[in-house]
């Protein structure tokens, strides 16, 4: 069995890590960034129009589908990565050692999977897509959410774009 203590870290509908966990690997990977300049990046994604997967299936389906895409995304992850489920719908990742370019590409990777899976619930294909924004470590942000800021911004610009997308740091300067 698992230990129990470990519980204050998983997310109880996925079995990925949560919110919780997620803030205290950033803050140590950021601090290990600081000292030896080992880049990372994080991808933050969002699921497209779940309302209306709700509204359309049901909320058992909505659920479902949450389960499965995090089933998917961790199957292709290393298991060095930390996926997380950020909040009901947003899911993120901390990639170590990993710069922006290797980084889209992991972000098209696994928005492909979620795109071509075959959701399935009572029978019903549910067509799923996210958007993503990825974001890598800067040499002078000075705190570690100055990074997840930067992923979540790129992640709305995904959305406005028209969603099913990736966009990057190397998509926008500001
Ligand atoms: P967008 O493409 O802009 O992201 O549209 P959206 O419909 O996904 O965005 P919105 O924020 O309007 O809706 C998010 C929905 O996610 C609403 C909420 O009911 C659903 N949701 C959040 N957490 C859960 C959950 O744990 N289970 C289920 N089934 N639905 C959830
Ligand atoms: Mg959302
Ligand atoms: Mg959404």
């Amino acid at each position: 069995g698992k230990d129990p203590s470990l519980l204050i870290f998983e997310d109880e509908l996925t079995g990925i890590y949560n919110r919780r966990a997620f803030k205290e690997r950033l803050t140590v990977e950021f601090e290990r960034y600081k000292r030896y300049k080992t880049s990372f990046s994080v991808l933050f994604f969002d699921i497209d129009f779940f309302k209306s997967v709700n509204d359309t299936y049901g909320h058992d389906a909505g659920d479902r589908a949450l389960k499965g895409i995090a089933q998917s995304t961790a199957g292709i992850l290393r298991k060095v990565d930390v996926f997380a489920r950020y909040g009901g719908e947003e899911f993120v990742v901390i990639l170590y050692e990993t710069d922006i370019v290797r980084a889209v590409t992991v972000a098209e990777k696994i928005r492909g999977l979620i795109k071509s899976t075959e959701f399935e619930y009572k029978g019903r294909i549910v067509p799923i897509t996210i958007s993503v924004g990825v974001s890598t470590s800067y040499e002078d942000d000075d705190n570690p959410d100055d990074v997840v800021n930067r992923a979540d911004k790129n992640l709305y610009r995904a959305k406005r774009a028209g969603r099913n997308r990736v966009f990057s740091d190397l998509d926008t300067k500001d």
